[in-house]
């Protein structure tokens, strides 16, 4: 590889970032002796997969569950935290029922009044078909118009905050996977799970603690990298602020798993990706438990919830008896999200107002990558920007703009890794590219990034 030292315990790597990615990257490199410093703005680790103890309740930020078919990443994240497999509960509130979910077409057609059941089944009956080029095009080609503007419409301009006209087909091939009716019987992917892992200690945190642990005289908590120094078109050390101090690490690499926006900005680029913010709620109710599932969906409009999940029922280990923590997802605007959150519980009549102990507001700015329709081409535009500067790499969600999840974070951080430090791995790619050398050593070398640069 082109700045790569040919010793590799001599060079020294700049991890910007101690969620899942950066402590992946740091735990994998760390396997290779390499001099290596992870780089955390915040006084925690985890980032956006990261638990915290309320009224001795483990809380995740926002449910978190482990499924993937990816048997290799699964065995290594199990032997490095103990999970158990958890049938899956879960429900969706719409239109005051209570349905499946993931949603079953079939269901609504006999759960709702019979001027609803004709939309959908008329709807569906005479679909056109559209040209797949946006997330409502897929979505009504799949579905047809009745059960798209029952469902699918409000509850991606709840999520997003974007009409369906604006975000990408890719969205709509990842969110709802289905290509028609009888898809939504195939029951084994990211969305149609049945069944999923949850560490049996600790929360979903469980998995970030456990890589921290292995590398922790590594991480720098409460250090922001600011920007770079530069020779020419390599990063020569990272500079960040510790302390109120400005500092400089000099490296040899730099791998980023900070949303790239902010990387943009560091770089005086201009990378004009949409993040959604969300606002998480938590409630603490006076009681045992407060519903038998792991999350319920609200899929009406005027409900500002879009999950809500009760901690106790992914794990009630060393959890008291005599409460239990909800926790709402919020994306949509409002001024007030905690008492906007009591009305919509309140409404569906989920506990009583003198039920309610406590309550919590954690404010996301980076918390979902929106597929906008030319997202694809500021991908590129990145890509091309990022591949300029030899030695920087991305590794992450946010950072590659991919809305994935945690085992797909330490999946690409392990294939980056991989090829870091593997001169086979890197001729074959580069001889898939085709000597795209400078944009090459930059990637990461999932098929997605590949295809998107190619
Ligand atoms: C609502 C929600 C639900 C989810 N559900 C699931 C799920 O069910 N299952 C699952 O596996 N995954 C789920 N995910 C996805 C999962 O949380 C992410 O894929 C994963 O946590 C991303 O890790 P990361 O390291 O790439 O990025 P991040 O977690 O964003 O980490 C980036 C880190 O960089 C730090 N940082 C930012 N700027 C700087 C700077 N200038 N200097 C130094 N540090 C900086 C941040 O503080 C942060 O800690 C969910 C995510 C969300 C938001």
């Amino acid at each position: 590889m082109n700045n790569t030292n040919s010793n590799p315990t001599d060079e020294k790597v700049a991890i910007i970032g101690a969620g899942i990615s950066g402590l992946s990257c740091g735990m994998l490199l760390s396997e290779f002796n390499t001099n290596f410093k992870v780089f955390e703005s915040s006084e925690h680790i985890g980032g956006l997969a990261r638990s915290f103890k309320w009224h001795g309740i483990n809380c995740d930020l926002a449910p978190h569950r482990l499924f993937t078919k990816n048997e290799e990443i699964l065995n290594e994240l199990l032997e490095l935290v103990p999970m158990e497999m958890k049938k899956r509960q879960s429900k969706m509130f719409i239109r005051g029922k209570i349905i499946r979910d993931p949603v079953n077409p079939f269901e609504l057609l006999y759960k709702f009044n019979p001027l609803i059941t004709f939309k959908l089944v008329f709807g569906f009956i005479f679909k056109r078909k559209y040209p797949e080029t946006t997330f409502e095009n897929l979505a009504l080609n799949a579905f047809g118009r009745g059960l798209y503007e029952f469902f699918f419409k409000p509850y991606t301009e709840k999520l997003l905050g974007e009409k369906p006209e604006n975000i990408s087909m890719e969205w709509g091939r990842q969110k709802i996977r289905v290509s028609g009716l009888g898809d939504v019987f195939k029951r084994n992917t990211k969305i149609f799970f049945k069944g999923f892992y949850y560490p049996k200690k600790g929360g979903y945190g469980a998995i970030a603690n456990t890589l921290y642990n292995k590398i922790n005289d590594h991480v720098l908590l409460k250090t922001s990298v600011i920007g770079f120094e530069m020779d020419n078109k390599k990063i020569t050390g990272v500079k960040y602020i510790e302390n109120g101090q400005e500092k400089l690490y000099k490296c040899d690499r730099v791998i980023s798993t900070i949303p790239s926006t902010i990387l943009g900005k560091m770089l005086g680029k201009d990378f004009s990706f949409k993040y959604q913010p969300v606002k998480i709620v938590y409630l603490m109710v006076k009681k045992k438990n407060v519903t038998p599932y792991h999350w319920i969906y609200f899929g009406d409009k005027d409900v500002v919830i879009n999950r809500l999940a009760e901690f106790k029922n992914f794990s009630d280990h060393d959890t008291p008896d005599d409460k239990s923590v909800l926790c709402a997802e919020v994306t949509c605007p409002t001024t007030d999200p905690v008492n906007d959150v009591l009305k919509a519980v309140y409404k569906y009549k989920l506990f009583k107002p003198e039920e309610l102990g406590d309550t919590l507001l954690i404010d996301e700015k980076f918390g979902y990558p929106v597929y906008l329709k030319d997202f694809e081409q500021v991908k590129s535009k990145l890509n091309n920007e990022i591949g300029k500067i030899k030695n920087l790499h991305l590794v992450g969600r946010n950072a590659e703009f991919r809305h994935i999840d945690v085992d797909e974070g330490y999946a690409s951080a392990r294939s980056f890794i991989q090829k870091l430090k593997s001169k086979a791995g890197h001729k074959t790619i580069t001889a898939k590219l085709n000597n795209n050398e400078d944009v090459l050593d930059n990637i990461i070398t999932d098929n997605e990034t590949i295809k998107n640069i190619v």
